[in-house]
């Protein structure tokens, strides 16, 4: 039986298909503007991916994501709060505590023994502490946003950037830049003030390992490193760590359609 999950992001729509709940197909592409296309077109690649068959021989289809509800192709629309926290489990059964950083929010959740949801805290009203406030300063810095991992854990020591406004931190960038200080430090610097918001939220919902990182920025590895030093703890990132939240719905999409039948 195939099933799929959809996340529609704010900045990256990702598709997972499961069959008999093993991963069949999956695919990534930006969100752009309009979402309804996006999602279809994201499902179509994974469906491909998957192998032979067209998208009408899917069992059940759960969307999710900031634009689950244009998702017209959908069965049932779920929170990515709970879809990433499946699929976080799925990913790393010991999973404990969640931290999804997107492109344009950031998320930590915390999960009780079953994997359900306890407690969540949220960010999606600065840059700060997500991917776009990366992405502006890896535009500055001249840096692909992929470097940023070994620039980071190659630099001997950091600059601080003191501003949590992604406006502000730029400016502190552009002026670390003309003193002639080094990108390696500046990143790892970025990497830390990114990692500085995501612990404030793990600790507003209680610090339990194993800690699994999510998301598209879970990717860039100084992020992680900064995480752990500052958590003094093993942070893993699963394989597939961007589809989390595609992944948790297809396996919710999943246990629909075993209910269904
Ligand atoms: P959303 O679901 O909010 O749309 P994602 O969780 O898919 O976002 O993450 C998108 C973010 O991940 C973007 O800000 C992007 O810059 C970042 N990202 C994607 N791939 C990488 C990578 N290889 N290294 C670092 N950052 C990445």
């Amino acid at each position: 039986m195939y099933v799929a999950g959809v996340d529609v992001g704010s900045t990256a729509t990702k598709a997972v298909v499961l069959n008999d709940g093993k991963l069949a197909g999956k695919h990534v592409m930006p969100t752009g503007t309009d979402h309804v296309k996006t999602a279809s077109a994201c499902l179509d690649a994974a469906v491909r991916a998957a192998g032979d068959l067209i998208s009408r021989d899917l069992a059940y289809v759960v969307s999710t994501g900031y634009g689950r509800a244009m998702v017209d192709i959908a069965d049932k629309t779920v929170t990515e709060i709970t879809c990433h926290a499946r699929g976080a489990r799925a990913f790393v059964e010991s999973a404990h505590v969640v931290v999804d950083i997107g492109g344009q929010d950031s998320k930590v959740i915390r999960l009780d023994e079953d994997g359900m949801v306890a407690d969540f805290v949220m960010n999606d009203k600065c840059a700060a502490g997500t991917g776009r406030f990366l992405e502006v300063m890896a535009e500055r810095l001249d840096v692909p946003l992929s470097d940023f991992g070994k620039m980071s854990r190659a630099a001997r020591k950091r600059a601080m950037i003191s501003s949590t406004c992604t406006v502000f931190a730029e400016s502190e960038v552009i002026s670390l830049l003309s003193h002639g200080v080094g990108r390696e430090p500046i990143i790892r610097g970025l990497c830390d003030a990114v990692a500085d918001r995501l612990v404030g939220m793990v600790h507003r919902v209680g610090l339990a390992p194993d800690v699994v990182m999510t998301g598209g920025v879970s990717q860039n590895d100084g992020v992680r490193l900064s995480l752990e030093r500052k958590l003094a703890l093993r942070v893993i990132v699963p394989s597939m760590s961007q589809y989390a939240g595609a992944y948790g719905a297809a396996v919710i999409a999943q246990e629909s359609a075993a209910k269904g039948r």
